[in-house]
């Protein structure tokens, strides 16, 4: 019973999530940097097919997509949300000024570039993502052990 109305919770979130994600993708290309010539070579390996769209957006503190006493009981799900060092908004990448000079954080949201592009953009990934984290948690979502995989390959 729990697990159906979870996914009947993500099924409305979905069309929220998208707005909000391409919402944000476009601030960050808007307004930020384009990818350094490292970064580019790592955008390769790990086969963005458009790594010229990318844009990197420092900031204080990473978008919320809902108030703080929401994103609390979403934190409760295991959701991804708030505190985050970085996040991936498909060519659109936030960092936390914080953080923003440690390269495995950004190599880890190139990768979820990447996945985007590969499952088919926003509604596809984002369907996906939520279930994963939604039912497996962030730490056991496989598209998160494939960033962080990914990223420390690059890396070493
Ligand atoms: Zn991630």
């Amino acid at each position: 019973m729990k697990k159906i109305l979870v996914i009947l919770l993500i099924v409305i979130m979905l069309p929220f999530a998208i707005w909000w994600v391409r919402h944000n993708e476009k601030i960050a290309l808007r307004l930020g940097r384009p990818l350094t010539d490292d970064e580019l070579d790592w955008a390769k390996q790990f086969e963005i097919r458009h790594p010229e769209h990318v844009r990197v957006l420092n900031v204080t503190r990473i978008p919320s997509p809902v108030p703080h006493f929401i994103e609390k009981a979403l934190q409760k799900l295991g959701f991804p949300v708030g505190n985050a060092a970085g996040m991936c908004m498909r060519y659109g990448i936030y960092l936390a000024e914080e953080y923003a000079d440690r390269d495995e954080l950004l190599a880890h949201e190139l990768v979820h570039t990447h996945q985007f592009e590969r499952l088919g953009g926003l509604y596809s990934f984002l369907r996906i993502y939520l279930f994963e984290t939604i039912f497996l948690g962030y730490r056991n979502a496989p598209l998160e052990a494939e960033a962080d995989d990914k990223a420390n390959k690059v890396l070493a």
